[in-house]
Order: structure tokens, then C-alpha cells, then sequence
């Protein structure tokens, strides 16, 4: 074992500690979130160690650089998130190399990737809806009030599976200034769930980053996407 492997397990067990810790104060099951490593800020080095300590579901920002670090790591299983702006002209290339979108963030990148997935044969996608809850002006996603329209748009799709919601809550000095923004997207949740049709089931909420993952969790996160926490006190974070 070498120092940066056990030092990334290092890492690891702490956030494992305190996610455990989170979901025993919410009353929730452990196996209901699942911890996204969000490699953006290390290696590929790095990278290739997660899975066999345990962590599978790895995620990045940048289309270009989930290309790049899919390629490197071919051969491991691995599950890619995509969970950072996807331009339309970079679906084609993405979509094979992921099991799960995060950042859907308009309806007219969730009508191009129903397109792609009709044109190279994909059955089915899942895919989450990114929300800007938090309503700040340089932010993407949809609007909490654009959710009005899902019902409509969910018509025309043959291949995509509205899976759940994303959310980014605003970077403040006081974390409990998210906890707002990580409820509500939780009440769109359980509004919209139950009006769509299936297979959208609205089952995954995606939120929480290293600085607020807990109070995420506490909110009913699904999925917590974590990245320098990870990856502190390695080469390349
Ligand atoms: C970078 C990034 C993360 C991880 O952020 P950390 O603060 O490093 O944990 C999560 N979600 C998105 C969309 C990101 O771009």
C-alpha cells in the first residue's frame, strides 16, 4: 500500500464516518445515498484507485475532461455521472460513456439527448433535471417555476427517464444557509413525483458537495457528489 492509497482511504472513511453519521440523525438507511466521487480536481492516477476501494460512481464536470478519464480508466467498472453544463454538440460523444446525467438543465438539451438516443440506438437513458433553486443569475438550470412544464415535455420522450432532481445551493460562509435550498428541492420532489407518468419517478435528489453534504443528506439527498474532500492532501487536489 502506498502512502497516497492509504491516504485517500483515509479520506474516504472520514466522509464514510460522517455520511453514516448524517443519515443516523435523519432516520435514514445508509444504502439510500450513494456517494459520487467527483474526480475533477485529481489524477487519473488517483482516479483508478477508487473503485477498488470501494467507490464506483465517479463523476465530472467538464464533457471533455469525463471523455478523457472514461478512456483512461476503460477496463474498470466504473459508472460516470456527467454533472457539470453539457453543450448540445458534445451528447453524441457523452452519452455512450454515461449511466446517469445530472445537469439537465434546459429543455432543449433534454429534447437533443431524447435525439441521440434515437439516432444511435440507446434504449433508454436516465437522466436529472437541474434546478436553480437557489435562484442566482449565473447559475444553470431550470427554474423552479419551468417545472410547471414537465408534464408537457415529458410527452414526446421515448428513451429518457426523468430519474430526479439536481441542485447546487450557493456558496455561503454559514453551510446552514443551504439547508432552504436543499428542501425545496426536495418539496418539488414529492410535488411532481406522484403527476408523472412512468417510467419518470423522480427518485433520485442529487445535492450536496464537500461543504455541505451532511445538511444534504439530512434534506434526503440520494446522491451526494464529492470532490476536494476526497481528494485533500493528494497530489493534483
Ligand atoms: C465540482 C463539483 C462538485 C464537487 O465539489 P466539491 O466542493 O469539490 O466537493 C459537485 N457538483 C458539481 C456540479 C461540481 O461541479
Amino acid at each position: 500500500v502506498t502512502p497516497t492509497q492509504q491516504k485517500l482511504s483515509a479520506n474516504l472513511q472520514a466522509v464514510e464516518e460522517r455520511l453514516r453519521a448524517a443519515c443516523a440523525r435523519a432516520g435514514r438507511d445508509r444504502a439510500e445515498v450513494t456517494l459520487v466521487a467527483v474526480t475533477k480536481s485529481t489524477t487519473v492516477a488517483i482516479a483508478r484507485l477508487l473503485p477498488a476501494l470501494g467507490v464506483a460512481d465517479l463523476a465530472e464536470s467538464r464533457p471533455q475532461e469525463l471523455w478523457h478519464k472514461a478512456e483512461a480508466l476503460a477496463g474498470q467498472t466504473v459508472r460516470w455521472h456527467q454533472i457539470g453544463h453539457l453543450q448540445r454538440n458534445k451528447v453524441e460523444r457523452t452519452l455512450p460513456l454515461v449511466q446517469l446525467i445530472h445537469s439537465v438543465d434546459s429543455w432543449r438539451l433534454l429534447a437533443a439527448i431524447e435525439q441521440e438516443c434515437a439516432r444511435s440506438g440507446r434504449a433508454s437513458v436516465p437522466v436529472l433535471l437541474e434546478v436553480n433553486v437557489s435562484r442566482e443569475a449565473q447559475k444553470h438550470g431550470l427554474s423552479p417555476e419551468d417545472l410547471s412544464e414537465l408534464p408537457a415535455r415529458l410527452t414526446p420522450l421515448q428513451h429518457v427517464r426523468v430519474h430526479g432532481l439536481m441542485t447546487m445551493a450557493a456558496q455561503v460562509d454559514d453551510v446552514g444557509a443551504c439547508r432552504p435550498t436543499f428542501r425545496e428541492l426536495r418539496e418539488l420532489r414529492e410535488h411532481w413525483r406522484g403527476q408523472l407518468p412512468p417510467p419518470h419517478d423522480l427518485a433520485q435528489l442529487s445535492m450536496g458537495m464537500s461543504g455541505d453534504f451532511e445538511i444534504a443528506v439530512e434534506e434526503g439527498a440520494t446522491l451526494v457528489r464529492l470532490g476536494s474532500i476526497l481528494f485533500e492532501g493528494l497530489a493534483g487536489a
